[in-house]
């Protein structure tokens, strides 16, 4: 049976004092929620005061980047250890808005999620298509190239610990959400070269989630689809009231 699991990326907005504000209500409001696996990434300037707030708690927290190197000459970078020693259980990686302004690639990704694993902190890896893919019938195409070639060599044991986010761009922001057909029909097609890369038993253990314009009403006909595991959510994660209540609705 896969958890649930609703993570909230705040991109670029909340300085400290907006953070821990946030962080306080989130908790306050969904302290006993046990069903849904509760995640909020918050910048790296926040992490280590939402940290003191979310520390044993039923909320983890996630970062939004790492580097693949450990340490170094290597201005402005943050190391899966240094993201390890602030709390962080998750990090996403390759993001779209990673992908498309500063030059991730699926060999980044890759080496970042090998990192992530070694620190024992879940990756939470970023795949979907632009509209002009969609609407030129590549969608699959990208989607295999994204999964196959940033989650290439880790083993069954690591790809389980690994989340998949599904995240077609053309629905990041836009308020045009993938309808639950679109999405579930992604989805199966991920599982399923998971299935090939690494078995059935594999496949049916990760945990895919959707994200692009989720919010608080379409929340619940998109996990009940199959395939569809969760959610990552940027612009409704950052009001309390309405990150709460999408959480609720997953109940
Ligand atoms: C995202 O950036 O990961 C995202 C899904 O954003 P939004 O929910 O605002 O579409």
């Amino acid at each position: 049976m896969r958890r649930v699991i609703i993570a909230g990326n705040w991109k670029m907005n909340k300085n400290i004092s907006e953070s821990i504000d946030l962080a306080n209500s989130i908790k306050r409001s969904l302290y006993d929620i046990e069903e849904v696996e509760i995640v909020i990434c918050p910048p790296f300037t926040s992490l280590s005061d939402v940290n003191e707030i979310t520390m044993e708690t039923n909320i983890k927290l996630g970062a939004q980047d790492c580097f693949w190197e450990k340490e170094g000459a290597f201005t402005g970078e943050v190391s899966a250890g240094m993201l390890k020693s602030v709390g962080c259980e998750y990090c996403i990686i390759g993001h779209s808005e990673r992908r498309q302004f500063f030059g991730e690639t699926n060999e980044t990704v890759n080496k970042k999620l090998k990192v992530l694993l070694k620190e024992n902190i879940k990756p939470i890896v970023c795949v979907g298509e632009k509209l002009e893919e969609r609407k030129s019938g590549r969608t699959f195409d990208v989607i295999k190239d994204h999964v196959v070639n940033s989650l290439a060599g880790i083993s069954k044991e690591e790809m389980v610990r690994t989340v998949i986010a599904y995240e077609p761009v053309w629905a990041i922001g836009t308020g045009v959400n993938a309808t639950k057909e679109q999405a579930e029909e992604a989805h199966k097609y991920i599982r399923t070269l998971l299935g090939q890369m690494h078995g059935d038993d594999v496949a049916k253990s990760v945990r895919i989630q959707y994200g692009g314009s989720v919010k608080p009403e379409n929340i619940k006909e998109l996990i009940l689809q199959e395939d569809v595991d969760g959610a990552l959510v940027g612009g409704a994660s950052l009001k309390a009231d309405s990150f709460v209540q999408l959480v609720k609705n997953c109940l």
